[in-house]
């Protein structure tokens, strides 16, 4: 017999599901089950992407700096105080692995994104659940949830998702109420597409206490690539480096990010197309008896009447090769999540959520 054992809590984790992206027996699926850029990357990093074939022989840059550099000049922020990682998700990892293990506490939301109790529990950290408040992160009860043994507490905002978010004051108030041992992580994935939001760039740079994520995967639509960075203090920053690979992004991925981060009226003309059909959308499947709470991401959280009523429309849809997000598992069982797709994608959906809640879908 093998005593072959790995570490504590790595059995608790429970695989995280992607989007499904195929239906047997259905061509041309519409897939809006992972919150993608329906317009794809700008044409200003697929071309670097191209590019980047004729150094394949060569070792990526080790320090991101010219990525960094970009970012910086783009957003207005310190180069110095970036970390760029595998998507964002390697960097909440380096979060959980640096600061959380046996004995901590990593504290998420009730609706979460499921990456932070995967990675609490990959460091050997207990994750802790705090509820929520209407599908909305509520500060009391975070604070209420911290004590000595609190290490990390994420909140992405806008989260995912339920598509929500917290005013800057309340991000505040929640950064100067944290014990003196605990970080906050302020997930600001869907930060681009809130008009004039810093993604709580500000907050990291009055605090020694807050770090803030990013990602490339969604609205610069370069989530195959897996980029994503942090902003924080210093001494967090210098403290993840140590534990990053050298090598954690290939040179294809660095160049086609900076390109994209460049390419500034491509962002705005996404941001605005996302507007555009979010609002469009929400209102529609309104109309037709599908509340959501408002938007600020480029998906809508339909809420249905039971969870029932949910997974009958979610097989529905299916049937229709319209791949949306199921959430049950974000302790939101009466909901589907749909991402804002391009303008016939959305009407599709909206057709065929309008035909199940008429009674008119087969099966
Ligand atoms: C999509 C998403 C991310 C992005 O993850 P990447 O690893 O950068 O692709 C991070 N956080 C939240 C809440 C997300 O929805």
């Amino acid at each position: 017999m093998t005593q072959i054992t790995p570490q504590p809590g790595i059995m608790d984790i429970e695989l995280y599901q992607g989007g499904a992206s195929h239906v047997a027996g259905i061509q041309n699926v519409v897939k809006l089950s992972s919150n993608e850029n329906p317009l794809g990357p700008s044409e200003a990093a697929m071309e670097a992407f191209r590019r980047a074939a004729f150094t394949l022989h060569r070792y990526p840059s080790t320090d991101h700096a010219s990525l960094r550099q970009a970012i910086g000049e783009v957003l207005g922020l310190e180069a110095d105080n970036i970390i760029c990682g595998a998507g964002s998700d390697e960097i909440i990892a380096l979060l959980c692995q640096a600061y959380a293990g046996p004995g901590g506490e990593v504290i998420h939301t009730e609706h979460g994104f499921g990456m932070y109790k995967i990675n609490a529990l990959a460091a050997g950290a207990t994750p802790v659940e705090v509820r929520e408040r209407e599908r909305v992160t509520d500060v009391d009860a975070i604070l209420a949830a911290c004590g000595s043994k609190t290490a990390l507490v994420f909140i992405a905002n806008p989260n995912n998702p339920t598509a929500t978010m917290i005013a800057p004051g309340e991000v505040a108030r929640l950064a100067d109420g944290l014990p003196p041992q605990a970080l906050l992580v302020l997930d600001g994935a869907y930060a681009e597409y809130v008009d004039g939001y810093d993604g709580g760039a500000s907050l990291v740079e009055s605090r020694e206490n807050v770090i803030m994520t990013r990602t490339f995967s969604k609205i610069y639509g370069l989530g195959g690539l897996r980029v994503g960075w942090g902003y924080g203090p210093r001494h967090v920053i210098d403290v993840l480096n140590r534990i990053r690979g050298p090598f954690n992004l290939s040179q294809a991925a660095l160049s086609a990010a900076e390109a994209a981060i460049r390419d500034v009226a491509y962002v705005d003309h996404c941001r605005a197309e996302n507007a555009r059909m979010r609002g469009w959308m929400a209102d529609a499947l309104a109309e037709i008896g599908v509340p959501s709470d408002v938007s600020l991401t480029n998906f809508v959280l339909a809420r249905f009447a039971s969870p029932e009523e949910a997974a009958a429309c979610h097989a529905h849809l299916t049937a229709e090769g319209l791949l949306v997000r199921p959430s049950a598992n974000y302790n939101l069982p009466n909901c589907l999540r749909i991402t804002v797709g391009d303008e016939p994608s959305c009407r599709r959906v909206v057709h065929a959520v309008r035909q199940f809640k008429n009674g008119e879908a087969d099966g």
